[in-house]
């Protein structure tokens, strides 16, 4: 039997119809991992032995009558991401030892359902990063040319999905992390409305802006997974009730009944690659030969986005990394006094972007600076939600690129950051407004992916599902 095509929806098939078994499926992907983890470095721990258990659990589901889309299927966990006794390590050396003293609420709902972990994927430290070069251990590659980053800091669970180790994977958004691999690898990613996910249990980075979401390999797989992990969740109190999300009649919807904008900032700013634009352009303009109506649109402040995110996200990240202070979490570097202990443990087993981001996060958030910069760009903030809420009168989905290039060389920006946080261009806005955005394929330059960006309203998941299911099936 030829597994390499499958999808979850098509190993579910094989799965409920007895052709294979959960056990079978997982020493499959574990043999994919076995042979193709060296060269990409995507999963930084796998645990054979605990999946194949899981797997065997799945089979007796299945064999009852009991399964779930998810039951018995292979996924991969972005490794801030708690998994009960498993290590979890965030990417950096602080956490190298550091074992999950219980789930995460997405992974308590997947073990429900019956899904297999195969193991923990690499991501950048603290998933501070866009190519996952800020990994304490290594960078993952992009299976597509393995000289490219796989983007970041979901770049392991992307990588993973698309050198086919797995049929699906979690990763988190910040400000692009789901989306922007899943873009440079080529696959599906959603990164979800802001509280219809739970975070509980996920590390956290900049917590009004993080997200929980599925990489995947179809928009349908995509949507499976998504299901499955959302929801109202008491432990995490931003979560929002599943029923009182959900956009009516989305099965009615045609193509001609659509009206999609494409925003005249990002398509008109500097730094896009004009291949990339036109690859772009070429499928929201497939939109429109097929009846929908398509406009261009002005969100007004996305030029302060990438300012109003780069002080947001390492302020929340200041406050949420305080606690790694080498007496509660992780590694320690012993000192004869308490002051030495905390900024030796922190300076040792911390990387370079995130002390940058703590040292930028404690001086906007110092007083003095507090009103200049982080009150500032709350405010901001608000404006470029208020964008939002206005396009979304006008158009049902906003269409764009999901990145300036395709995926760009190792080594071609660590040594500036201002270039790496450019790159994040049209990511940013959808984390400070709180809405969802879908990535998938559309074309490929010189053989490397170039995804499109599909932003919602809202708690818009299902319609975002539905928009990329028409391009996946029909577009050529
Ligand atoms: N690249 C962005 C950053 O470094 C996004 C990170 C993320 O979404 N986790 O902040």
């Amino acid at each position: 039997m030829d597994l390499s095509k499958l999808t979850i929806e098509s190993a579910h098939k094989l799965l409920t119809g007895g052709e294979i078994s959960a056990v079978e499926l997982t020493s499959h992907y574990l043999a994919q991992i076995d042979s193709k983890n060296k060269e990409l470095n995507a999963f930084l721990s796998v645990r054979a032995e605990k999946a194949l258990v899981e797997a065997k659990e799945a089979d007796v589901k299945i064999k009852n009558d009991q399964a779930g889309y998810l039951t018995g299927i292979p996924l991969g966990v972005k490794d801030n991401i708690l998994v009960k006794d498993d290590i979890c390590t965030a990417g950096s050396k602080i956490l190298e030892n550091y074992k999950a003293a219980y789930n995460a609420t997405v992974i308590e709902r997947l073990k429900r359902e019956g899904a297999v972990i195969l193991g923990k994927t690499n991501l950048d430290e603290f998933a501070m990063g866009s190519s996952t070069e800020n990994s304490a251990y290594g960078p993952t590659k992009n299976p597509h040319n393995v000289s490219r980053v796989p983007g970041g800091s979901s770049g392991g669970s992307a990588a993973a999905v698309a050198a086919d180790m797995c049929l699906g994977a979690l990763g988190t958004d910040t400000g692009g992390s789901i989306r922007q691999p899943a873009g440079f690898c080529g696959v599906v990613g959603l990164k979800p409305t802001y509280g219809a996910v739970s975070r509980f249990g996920a590390v956290a980075l900049g917590s009004s802006l993080d997200q929980i979401g599925p990489i995947a390999k179809t928009v349908k797989d995509a949507a499976l997974i998504y299901e499955t992990i959302s929801g109202h969740d008491p432990l995490d109190s931003t979560t929002v009730p599943s029923r009182e999300r959900a956009l009516n009649n989305i099965d009615e919807i045609n193509i001609s009944d659509l009206k999609i904008g494409w925003p005249k900032e990002y398509f008109n700013t500097d730094g896009l690659d004009s291949e990339v634009k036109n690859t772009v352009m070429k499928a929201i303009n497939w939109f429109e030969s097929q009846g929908a109506e398509v406009k261009e649109i002005s969100l007004p402040h996305t030029r302060y986005s990438l300012a109003t995110y780069y002080i947001i996200q390492p302020a929340e990240c200041s406050a949420n990394l305080a606690r790694y202070d080498g007496i509660r979490y992780g590694q320690r570097s012993e000192s004869d006094n308490l002051l030495s202990l905390y900024t030796q443990s922190r300076g040792k087993f911390l990387g370079s972007e995130v002390q940058r981001r703590i040292m930028t996060g404690t001086y906007t958030l110092s007083a003095g600076y507090y009103e200049a910069y982080y009150t500032q760009a709350q405010r901001i903030r608000a404006l470029i939600k208020q964008d939002f809420v206005n396009v979304f009168e006008e158009v049902d989905v906003i269409m764009a690129p999901v990145s300036p290039d395709v995926a760009f060389k190792l080594g071609e920006k660590t040594s500036d950051p201002l270039k790496m946080y450019a790159a994040d261009i049209f990511t940013v806005t959808a984390n400070l407004a709180g809405v969802c955005g879908l990535t998938l394929n559309c074309g490929k330059i010189n053989k490397l992916p170039v995804g499109l960006q599909i932003l919602g309203p809202w708690f818009g998941e299902n319609l975002l599902f539905k928009i990329g299911e028409f391009y996946e099936q029909d577009a050529p």
